[in-house]
């Protein structure tokens, strides 16, 4: 299988070239040039296997340039009960009726971004073997909180790689910037900026041509790479639990192989929603997407209007993570929706750069609303939901989550589709702690982090994930913190 950019289709490489080089040259995004069929006869095949197993299945499809042995070594080592605390990787929980929480964070920085970033170190390993022999690659990462720390987790010695994550000293909560300044391994470092987030992003991009860093890469025979949500090899991975799960359901009779059903997705980047997409267009029977927003709400507008506007007021929400208005991963799926049009996604993407905003043609508008539903929920309506799911069913999830239960039900209700729905449950409520608590006790809240974890534990009769706890007595390994235009000379001395 061959994939082109969404602004190239001269533009044919390698699953492995698409993953080492993260984006086309001329800023398009990779995409595989066809899907693989899922048939019913897959689907069956699949029933019983292990998740390692499913996702084996999915991705040697996808990654036809990796030998079996090395793939299989890739999942093996990627899906395992020491990183994964529940046996299926992905756990299931029915909530009421028809709803199945997937969730996605029982791996070791309880978010969804370990689903991928787990596997996507081990796959561009390979990938870069096939593609720059004898190098080691380099991995910058400018987070704002979750995908520096699971991205920390997969890369820690992990052989052939090194990786410095920058965040911003005063942009990150509590939790987060404990999990990273505590962070293992011996090819890792983490490093503080005085700074917002844009500025480490902006310091990150600037890095990737600095003309003395790149000679001293080319000195020590190493070469960048990403680790971002546009790269492949952090979306193919995604496209296996929903196939995974939905075998699950079939698997414990919760479904009949072949009933379709909607999934439901607190979306962002729109990377985790796009690949239930791309599962649909394999031949999963999905019915409709749910894309929720927070306040946010870009993308709720876009498919109710076919206008993309990121001119807007930008909030800071209880969904921190959600909290973006370039969604980044759209691009593939109008990429798709519009026919394969280059010139179009370079006309659209060309006026969000310049403009903020693009309008997708009517054709376009009818097959993104053939396909998915929007809506956006406030902190209020998301707090609202973690009380009410956890007073009726006993089931706590955390903000990101509860936003995707709300929506859902707002769609269930507006439309009468009743279809059975697998919601994607993306960070564990503890990883939330303050507002998950308060949004189930009106009492005040002690100041310090494990406290509160401990009153959510005794309130809910939850147990708090080991790796969150284990923080506690984890040594501080990355104090300190360095000025914007103090980037460059941070990463030289890492590369010493
Ligand atoms: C990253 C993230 C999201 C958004 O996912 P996208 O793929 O960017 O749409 C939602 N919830 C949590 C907890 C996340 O970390």
């Amino acid at each position: 299988m061959y994939y082109h950019s969404t602004r190239d289709r001269s533009c044919r490489v390698t699953a492995a070239e698409a993953i080492a080089w993260g984006i086309s040259a001329e800023g398009g995004l990779f995409v595989p040039e066809t899907l693989p069929e899922l048939t019913a006869e897959k689907l069956q095949a699949m029933m019983g296997m292990t998740y390692a197993q499913k996702a084996e299945a999915v991705l040697g499809e996808f990654l036809t340039d990796f030998t079996a042995e090395e793939l299989a070594d890739c999942v093996r080592n990627a899906y395992t009960s020491e990183k994964f605390d529940t046996e299926n990787i992905a756990g299931i929980s029915r909530v009421g009726e028809r709803d199945y929480l997937l969730e996605l964070w029982h791996g070791p920085t309880c978010a969804f971004k370990d689903m991928a970033l787990q596997l996507l170190p081990r796959l561009l390993t390979v990938s870069a073997a096939k593609t720059e022999p004898g190098r080691e690659i380099v991995v910058l990462v400018a987070t704002s909180g979750d995908t520096g720390k699971a991205a920390l987790e997969g890369f820690r010695d992990v052989p052939g790689t090194r990786m410095l994550v920058f965040y911003p000293e005063n942009g990150v909560s509590n939790m987060q910037k404990r999990q990273m300044t505590t962070q293992e391994g011996g090819n890792v470092s983490v490093c503080a900026i005085r700074g917002n987030f844009d500025d480490a992003q902006t310091g990150v991009k600037k890095i990737f041509t600095d003309p003395a860093i790149l000679a001293k890469l080319a000195a020590n025979n190493q070469k960048f790479s990403s680790a971002n949500s546009i790269n492949w090899g952090r979306l193919a991975p995604q496209i296996v639990y929903y196939i995974a799960a939905y075998t699950a359901l079939a698997e414990q009779g919760e479904i009949r192989l072949g009933e379709v059903v909607n999934i439901a997705v607190p979306t962002g980047n729109f990377g985790n929603i796009l690949a239930a997409y791309y599962a649909k267009k394999m031949g999963l029977p999905i019915g409709k997407l749910i894309c929720a927003s927070n306040r946010n709400r870009v993308l709720t507008d876009f498919i109710e209007t076919g206008v993309y506007d990121r001119n807007r007021e930008f909030y800071t929400t209880s969904s921190p993570s959600m909290d973006i208005l370039i969604s980044s991963n759209l691009e593939r799926l109008l990429y798709d929706l519009s026919g394969e049009d280059e010139a179009l996604i370079r006309e659209w993407f060309g006026a969000l750069s310049r403009e903020g905003r693009y309008a997708v043609t009517p054709k376009v508008l009818e097959c993104l609303r053939a396909n998915f539903a929007g809506g956006s929920c406030d902190d209020a309506q998301t707090a609202e939901t973690i009380g009410r799911i956890f007073r009726e069913y006993g089931y706590l999830c955390d903000t990101h989550t509860a936003v995707a239960v709300k929506v859902n039900a707002d769609y269930r209700r507006e439309s009468g589709d009743l279809r059975k729905t697998i919601i994607a449950s993306t960070a564990s409520p503890y990883k939330f702690t303050a507002d998950v608590l308060a949004a189930i006790t009106a009492n005040a809240l002690p100041a310090d982090d494990f406290a509160q974890m401990e009153l959510l534990a005794k309130l809910t009769g939850t147990v708090p994930p080991a790796s969150l706890l284990a923080l506690r007595d984890k040594k501080v390994r990355f104090t300190g913190s360095v000025a914007r235009d103090e980037m460059v000379s941070a990463v030289l001395a890492m590369l010493d």
